[in-house]
């Protein structure tokens, strides 16, 4: 009697420990898995970042060309000469020669000492008159 439980009790004792083991497999399954599809996103970011745009000039017997992304329009549209910025002109009163510097008190664009002074004297004037 005393024999056949301890039989029973060892069956039952196996069996706990095939069901932990089959326990043990399937989470180490699942965590591999999830450890697969984790890389496989990583990788898959890793590629969509890595999406440069390749020109490839090819020079050879057969031909000669230049290959641009899909996305990119071709032939290229031609750039244009960017225009000269204006040229900043003397701002003193009745002066139209070409900005030298700015006057350090009032910032108006100058041309020489005598234009300095003439505006000078013109915003002197102006600010009695404010
Ligand atoms: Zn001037």
């Amino acid at each position: 009697m005393l024999a056949k439980k301890a039989i029973k009790t060892q069956k039952r004792w196996e069996q706990t420990q095939e069901k932990r083991e089959e326990d043990k497999k399937i989470t180490v399954d699942h965590l591999l898995k999830k450890q697969d599809s984790k890389v496989g996103k990583n990788s898959r970011l890793k590629s969509s970042k890595k999406e440069i745009y390749m020109f490839s000039y090819v020079n050879n017997r057969d031909m000669v060309g230049l290959s641009v992304p899909a996305s990119y329009s071709f032939p290229m549209e031609v750039q244009g000469e960017r225009g000269v910025p204006a040229a900043r002109l003397c701002g003193a009163p009745g002066c139209r020669n070409p900005r030298r510097y700015s006057c350090s008190r009032t910032g108006v664009s100058l041309c020489s000492l005598q234009c300095y002074k003439v505006n000078l004297a013109a915003h002197k004037m102006l600010q009695e008159a404010a």
